[in-house]
């Protein structure tokens, strides 16, 4: 037996294969060149094979180096190595995206567009509210303040100011007609109470204090009932990313480019290529470029200082994504958008080359759809700069807390008037309308996941370092790792692409 043949046997079985009598002698035909070919085909094919393959036969080998011949014809002296060797499985099953909330984001402009867009939330979450069995005794503001004292009310109101003095917590809340004080002073409701953001729509189960107070018992948010996920039928998976930064001096191109050769089926163990095969969705939760003016003296953090052309180089990058995979693109701050919620889809007029792919979808912030059956709520997640800082016990290390907060509240930017414009309509189109299968948000840069409920929910971390500001207020960005989510079962991958074996340690 020749020395090269020895060696590949060593290879076939070290990736964990067996070799059928009529396989080996079809091996030891070969000449050293095409045998380690063969071999590395043979390997990779099987990897990332639908059917379980164990044992490489004569036909399988074949079959492998027709494949190898057919390709150096047609592509000649291509890069190969980016090219899937075999059907990635995904590409069996077109992709199934219905997008649930599309209606227009036009802004009504004026006062009383605030005044409709209050109503509009009050009434949707308030809904959202009166559908829990422990509701069924809602009582209006207006039917509170005509009760006796010591009378026991649950009420449901928008709260429009929060006042923490020593150990106890005011809140004023108001629905469609009047408006009441609501007082906290045990411990553990004041604890719960703090957790209210200014503007969210809550329940308070409380008694009648005086004429216009009533004494908190308990909060009761609009929440999420426990539901199990809707599933996807075809084995297909999501990757999930946001905040790829592109222009941005601090872009790690390496690492989202390690991403992509993946997804081509590329890089990675038997496993991993497995995983890659199945994905079919790419989502962009937001900030796919750095942008232009977005904040002081970016210039000088930015590698590539126009939107358009930064868009062109992220358009450069994505093309070399399968083309059996559908690419999610939503707006962020960093985006060439109106920075109000809702973002209307990044335009052709910035991104005339994304456009132009026609795998590439450009949706609302925020959106609401399915894939294959399965409801996902994406948002690139701008409120979380107020939660994480505001509310007691979040920081900015951890953002999926704020994100099961936000799902909590039913709305993705409960608080109007801080750092996170919300434009007037007639219509809140940032509440949380039905309970979904996936919630993603980016934004912060640091990757979270959690199950809530019956909920998945991901934080999506950054493809850029950590930048000047970042380090200025102590935060660490999570770079380079990619949530997969597989819609059959819901299972979680996280890939990290910064180490040499994808596996991500924490
Ligand atoms: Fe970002
Ligand atoms: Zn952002």
């Amino acid at each position: 037996m020749s020395e090269e043949l020895r060696e590949n046997l060593r290879r076939v079985i070290e990736a964990g294969y067996q070799l059928s009598a009529d396989g080996f002698e079809y091996m030891s035909g070969l000449d050293a060149g095409s045998l380690r070919k063969v071999v590395d085909d043979a390997i990779h094919t099987a990897n990332i094979s639908r059917a379980e393959i164990t044992i490489l036969d004569q036909q399988f080998l074949e079959s492998i180096q027709e494949k190898a011949q057919q390709k150096t014809t047609t592509e000649g002296i291509q890069a190969s190595t980016m090219k899937p060797c075999v059907r990635p499985i995904a590409a069996d099953y077109d992709a199934q995206i219905s997008i649930l909330d599309d209606h227009p984001y036009e802004s009504s402009g004026d006062l009383d567009g605030f005044i409709e867009y209050f109503r509009s939330r009050f009434k949707k979450i308030s809904g959202i509210l009166r559908k829990r069995i422990d509701m069924r005794d809602v009582v209006t503001i207006g039917s509170t303040l005509k009760m006796p004292l010591k009378s026991k009310a649950k009420v449901i109101g928008i709260v429009t100011r929060k006042r923490p003095s020593s150990s106890r917590l005011f809140l004023d809340i108001e629905d469609d007609e009047d408006a009441i004080t609501v007082l906290a002073s045990d411990q553990e409701t004041v604890r719960k109470g703090l957790s209210i953001l200014v503007d969210q729509v809550i329940c308070v189960d409380a008694v009648k204090y005086k004429q216009d107070l009533l004494i908190a018992n308990d909060f009761i948010w609009p929440d999420i009932p426990m539901q199990p996920p809707r599933r996807s039928e075809e084995p297909v998976c999501a990757a999930l990313l946001a905040d790829v930064h592109v222009g941005s001096v601090h872009f790690r191109e390496d690492l989202f480019t390690r991403f992509i050769s993946w997804l081509r089926g590329g890089i990675g163990n038997s496993r991993h290529r497995k995983l890659a095969s199945r994905v079919k969705y790419l989502v962009i939760a937001g900030d796919l470029v750095d942008g232009i003016g977005i904040y002081p003296n970016q210039l000088d953090e930015l590698e590539i200082p126009s939107i358009r052309e930064q868009y062109e180089e992220a358009a450069r990058m994505l093309a070399e994504v399968p083309d059996h995979v559908e690419i999610i693109i939503l707006p962020g701050n960093h985006d060439a958008v109106r920075n109000s919620l809702p973002q209307p889809p990044i335009g052709r007029e910035y991104a005339e080359n994304l456009h132009d792919d026609a795998r590439t979808r450009f949706l609302v912030n925020p959106c609401r759809l399915q894939l294959n059956g399965v409801e996902v709520y994406i948002s690139h997640g701008k409120a979380l700069d107020e939660i994480l800082s505001q509310v007691p016990g979040m920081d900015f290390q951890h953002p999926i807390r704020g994100m099961e907060l936000l799902l909590r509240c039913r709305h993705v930017a409960p608080t109007y008037g801080s750092s996170t414009p919300i434009a007037p309509a007639r219509e809140d189109r940032l509440v949380i309308e039905s309970p979904p299968d996936i919630f993603q948000m980016g934004h912060i840069h640091v990757h979270g996941r959690k199950k809530y409920k019956g909920t998945t929910l991901i934080s999506s971390g950054s493809w850029q370092e950590q930048t000047p500001f970042q380090k200025r207020v102590n935060l660490v960005p999570s770079v380079g790792i990619a949530p997969i989510v597989d819609l059959q079962t819901h299972r979680v991958e996280e890939l990290d692409f910064k180490s040499e074996d994808l596996v991500l340690s924490l």
